[in-house]
C-alpha cells in the first residue's frame, strides 16, 4: 500500500504545554477583558495568535547560533547571511534590520515622500502604516475575487493588472515603486502566480517603475507556484525563488515568518542607488550596516533558516498541516476563507454566529468562545481590528469579520490540529445559542485590538 504522509523532521526538544479547566478560563478571560492579547501565554493550551516569530528552530540553526560572530563591524555572521540571501534571490545589497517593519521604515525613509502613491496587492498593515505615516497613499490593486471567501481559485493573492495600469497612467510621477506582497497576507495568505509577477514586471518596465516584493512568506508562495502553476512541477523551490526575485528590484523581509527565526528582518536589492540611499537610515534607526538590528548569532540562524525553508519537504510538511486542518473543518461544515492559505485558516465568523449583531463583534465573540471551549488562542481579523473611520469615528463594518488560526512553523502536530477542529466544532454546534457578543468598555484611538477592553453582553 502507499505509505501515508509524515513530517520531514523528528523532535529533539520539547516544551510542555498545560491544559486548564473551563472555570479557570472563564476567570482568566474576564480578567483579560475578553481580549486574547491580554492573556498570559501559560493560560493558553494551543497558541494560534500568529505564525510570526513563533516557529521552532532546527538543530542546525541552534548550532549556527553558537558560531555567531558578535563583532561590531564586518562580522562573519553578516557575510553568511548576505551570501545566503544573494544566492537565493540574486540581490547583491543586503541591510539587516530587527524585523520586517524596520526594513520598511529604513527603505521607505529613502523612497516614499509626501503625496506619493504606492500601488500593490493588499498592503500589510505595517507597510500601509509606513506609507500613510509619510502622508502618501497605499493603493490596493488586488483582484476582486480575493473578497469572495468561498471562491476556490489557485492564486487569489494576485495583482489586478488593469487596476495597476490605470494607476500607473493616472498617477505616473507620483509613484515611487510598485509593491507586491508574497504571499498576500491580508487576503488570507493567498499566493501570487509567477505569471502575475511577470505581468507586473512588464507593466513596471513599460512605465519605468521599480518593483519591491514584501517577502515575508516568499517560500510558501514558491511552494504554491510549484504545486499549482503549470510548468513548475519539476522545478525546485530554490529555482522558483530565484525566478520570482528576478522579477523584482528589491525586497523587504520579515524573517519571523519564512526565515523561521524568532526575530529578524532585512532589505535586499540589486539597485546600488537604493542601498546607498537607505544605508544612512539603517545607521540612524537600526545600527551599523553589518548588523542592523540583529545579533551575530541571529543572523547565522537566519541564514540557515532561509536555506532550510526553501526545501520542498519542509514547506510540504507545513502546508500539508494547514490543509489537514482545513479538511477537518470541511468535514464539520465550518466555513472559512477558501482555499486554505499558506500560514493560516480564516474562519468566517459572520457565517457562523449569525445571531450576534455586527455591533457586538461576531469574530471577536468566536475568538472568545474558542478560548473558553479549549484554551485555544486565535486572533480576530475583523471589525475590532478595522478600527474606526478617522473622520466619522464610526466602526468600520465594510470588510470581512474573521477568526484567524495561524499555524506556527514546526511547533504543533496533527493531533493538535484534531483538538483545534473538535473544539471549533463544539462551538459551531451550539452557534444558535450564542445570541450576544461583546461590547467595548475602553479603546485606544488607533490599533485598538491590542489593548481594547471588552465586556460580555
Ligand atoms: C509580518 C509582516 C510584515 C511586518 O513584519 P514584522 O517582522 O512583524 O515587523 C510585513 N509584511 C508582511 C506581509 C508581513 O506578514
Amino acid at each position: 500500500m502507499e505509505l501515508p504522509f509524515a513530517e520531514s523532521w523528528k523532535i529533539k526538544m520539547v516544551e510542555p504545554i498545560r491544559k486548564s479547566t473551563r472555570e479557570e478560563r472563564v476567570q482568566w478571560m474576564k480578567e483579560a477583558y475578553y481580549n486574547v492579547f491580554q492573556l498570559r501565554s501559560d493560560q493558553v493550551y494551543i497558541d494560534l495568535i500568529t505564525d510570526s516569530g513563533t516557529g521552532a528552530m532546527s538543530d542546525h540553526q541552534w548550532a549556527a547560533m553558537m558560531m555567531g560572530d558578535e563583532s561590531y563591524a564586518g562580522a562573519s555572521s553578516f557575510f553568511n547571511l548576505k551570501e545566503t540571501i544573494t544566492r537565493l534571490t540574486g540581490f547583491e545589497y543586503v541591510i539587516p534590520t530587527h524585523q520586517g517593519r524596520a526594513a520598511e521604515n529604513v527603505l521607505f525613509s529613502y523612497l516614499v515622500h509626501e503625496g506619493d502613491i504606492v500601488p500593490g496587492n493588499s498592503h500589510f498593515d505595517t507597510t500601509k502604516g509606513h506609507i500613510e505615516g509619510r502622508k502618501a497613499i497605499a493603493l490596493d490593486c488586488t483582484v476582486d475575487e480575493a473578497k469572495n471567501t468561498q471562491l476556490e481559485l489557485p492564486f487569489k493573492g494576485n495583482v489586478d493588472c488593469a487596476k495597476l495600469e490605470k494607476a500607473l497612467i493616472e498617477y505616473a510621477d507620483r509613484i515611487p515603486f510598485i509593491i507586491v506582497t508574497i504571499t498576500n497576507n491580508t487576503a488570507g495568505g493567498q499566493p501570487v502566480s509567477m505569471d502575475n509577477l511577470r505581468q507586473v514586471r512588464e507593466l513596471a518596465n513599460k512605465y519605468h517603475k521599480p518593483v519591491i516584493f514584501d517577502s515575508a512568506r516568499f517560500a510558501e508562495n514558491a511552494y504554491f507556484i510549484k504545486t499549482r502553476e503549470e510548468g513548475y512541477a519539476n522545478k525546485t523551490i530554490k529555482e522558483i525563488t530565484k525566478e520570482m526575485f528576478d522579477l523584482a528590484d528589491g525586497m523587504t523581509m520579515s524573517a519571523k515568518k519564512d526565515g523561521v527565526v524568532n526575530m529578524g528582518g532585512f532589505i535586499a536589492t540589486r539597485l546600488q542607488d537604493w542601498y546607498d540611499g537607505a544605508k544612512g537610515y539603517c545607521v540612524q534607526f537600526e545600527g551599523y550596516l553589518t548588523y542592523g538590528g540583529m545579533n551575530g548569532r541571529d543572523m547565522n540562524a537566519l541564514a540557515v533558516g532561509l536555506d532550510e525553508n526553501t526545501e520542498f519537504d519542509m514547506l510540504h510538511t507545513r502546508i500539508h498541516q494547514v490543509e489537514y486542518l482545513a479538511k477537518k473543518l470541511d468535514e464539520y461544515g465550518i466555513p472559512y476563507q477558501r482555499p486554505a492559505g499558506g500560514h493560516a485558516l480564516f474562519v468566517d465568523a459572520s457565517k457562523i454566529l449569525t445571531h450576534v449583531p455586527k455591533e457586538e463583534f461576531p469574530a471577536q465573540t468566536l475568538t472568545v468562545e474558542l478560548y473558553l471551549e479549549a484554551g485555544i488562542r486565535g486572533c480576530e481579523i475583523g471589525y475590532i481590528l478595522a478600527d474606526r473611520d478617522p473622520v466619522t469615528r464610526e466602526n468600520r463594518f465594510g470588510g470581512l469579520d474573521l477568526l484567524r488560526l495561524a499555524i506556527p512553523r514546526r511547533v504543533y502536530t496533527d493531533n493538535h490540529m484534531n483538538v483545534i477542529a473538535a473544539a471549533l466544532k463544539n462551538v459551531f454546534d451550539r452557534r444558535e445559542s450564542i445570541t450576544r457578543g461583546v461590547g467595548i468598555v475602553w479603546e485606544a484611538p488607533l490599533m485598538r485590538h491590542f489593548t481594547v477592553k471588552l465586556e460580555r453582553l
